[in-house]
């Protein structure tokens, strides 16, 4: 068909990528043909070019709203690493100043802009919603989608606004993509953004590639860590703490140790924080000590480990952050200790927040011990929490199936409850 070899073409010239990943072209036909399409991708499936490759095909420009200022440049940069057209991509948000929003403007009036991202803060504020008005829109993409439900694991209320303020732009379609797949989510996302009927494209939430591993948290954990790390030299890896301070303080006992690591958190002035980023990109950094604000969308092909310090919140957030290793396709190790105690602390952190909130948190934090203890296949576990079945007996690549608990021990645990 002409049709499939046109848009092949459109691929090659556009990204240099000879073939299309999993889905990618059915949902981008989809977008073409003007339909509102709603994407479930694990992270690193190739998101992104569901809508990048669109919007430079269609008239118009294309709305991507996308929470993180980081995210959108790193977006941003590749796009403009791929093309030759300059300002074929911009981003606004409350980095920019006023003479560079008036650039970004121009070059949206002039026609070459094909893709805009806007944080979902700028999108709602008075003068941009005035300017977007008489843009020409070729369709709207919701980046990171699950940041619209309660039961996602990044809630932002702004992302609540998006489908009025949309309403009062002017409607086109809607691309919504996200990496949390969880039943609840998914509906939740379809119903805010009024978009019930929209065709949905899931792929498998599988990663292969990616062994799954927990380790019994003890006084021994920096220790252990730092081991693990040496025997990975040169690697790329990022450890996940829950506080800034013990990021902070991590970061330190490794660089005592002599390994290569910055930390990340939003409690750090925004210009550290992209300069370690940049570094940790670049390789001169080869370990990246984190909370959750650092790597949503951040595309580093060759991480080689994610360990979690302290266990996550929930089993999406677990999932996205552990995602973020091994997306050449290449070897990813995962990691994550695990005490009892860190989930009463966990808990308590909850006490202040609204009863409802709580619920949810709690039923969250359930659901994530439930694996951390479980003998069972964790690839097993992870899939079906996203509704996908798990067919294999044995995966192959989790301490599970790799290190079976003996049936004895498994007894022994349940007459210790
Ligand atoms: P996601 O948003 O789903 O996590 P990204 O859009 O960041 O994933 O894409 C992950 C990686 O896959 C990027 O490095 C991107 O360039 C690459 N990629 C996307 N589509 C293709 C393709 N058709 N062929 C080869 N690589 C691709
Ligand atoms: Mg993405």
């Amino acid at each position: 068909m002409a049709k499939k070899d046109n848009l092949t073409e459109e691929l090659k010239k556009h990204f240099g990528f000879d073939t299309f990943k999993g889905n990618q072209r059915a949902i981008i036909e989809n977008v073409l043909a003007g339909n509102d399409t709603f994407v479930l991708m694990p992270t690193g499936g190739g998101k992104s070019l569901c809508y990048q490759l669109p919007s430079l095909m269609m008239q118009g420009t294309a709305i991507v709203i996308s929470p993180l200022i980081a995210l959108m440049k790193n977006q941003v940069d590749a796009m403009r690493n791929f093309s030759e057209e300059d300002g074929v991509a911009h981003f606004i948000n409350s980095s920019l100043n006023k003479s560079a929003i008036d650039q970004v403007k121009d070059d949206i009036r002039s026609g070459r802009t094909k893709l805009l991202y806007v944080a979902p803060e700028s999108l709602t504020k008075d003068e941009n919603v005035e300017f977007l008005r008489q843009v020409n829109i070729s369709f709207y993409a919701v980046d990171e989608a699950h940041c619209i439900s309660e039961w996602g694991h990044d809630f932002r209320p702004e992302y609540r606004r998006i489908r009025p303020i949309i309403n009062e732009i002017g409607k086109r379609p809607l691309i919504a993509l996200t990496a949390t797949a969880t039943p609840k989510v998914q509906h939740d996302i379809q119903k805010n953004l009024g978009m019930i009927d929209a065709s949905v494209f899931k792929s498998s939430f599988n990663r292969s590639n990616l062994y799954y591993e927990i380790r019994p948290k003890t006084a021994n954990i920096d220790r252990e860590i730092i081991k693990y790390i040496k025997s990975n030299e040169g690697k790329s890896g990022i450890i996940y703490c829950l506080s800034r301070k013990k990021v902070e303080e991590f970061a330190d006992i490794l660089k005592a140790n002599g390994i290569k690591a910055l930390p990340y958190h939003a409690g750090m002035d925004s210009q550290q924080r992209s300069s370690n980023q940049d570094a940790f990109l670049m390789e001169k950094a080869d370990v990246i000590v984190a909370t959750i604000a650092f790597g949503m969308g951040i595309d580093k092909p060759d991480v080689r480990y994610v360990i979690h310090y302290d266990i996550p919140k929930s089993l999406e957030g677990y999932y996205q952050e552990t995602g973020r290793a091994g997306r050449d396709g290449g070897e990813g190790q995962c990691i994550a200790f695990y005490a009892y105690k860190d989930l009463q602390k966990l808990e308590k952190f909850m006490q202040g927040k609204p009863v409802a909130e709580q619920e949810i948190g709690k039923q969250l934090l359930l659901e994530t011990a439930a694996y951390a203890e479980t003998s069972v296949c964790r690839r097993k576990v992870l899939l079906h929490y996203f509704g996908e079945e798990y067919l294999e007996e044995n995966c192959g690549n989790c301490d599970n199936c790799l290190n079976p608990k003996k049936k004895v021990e498994a007894k022994e645990l349940l007459s210790a409850v």
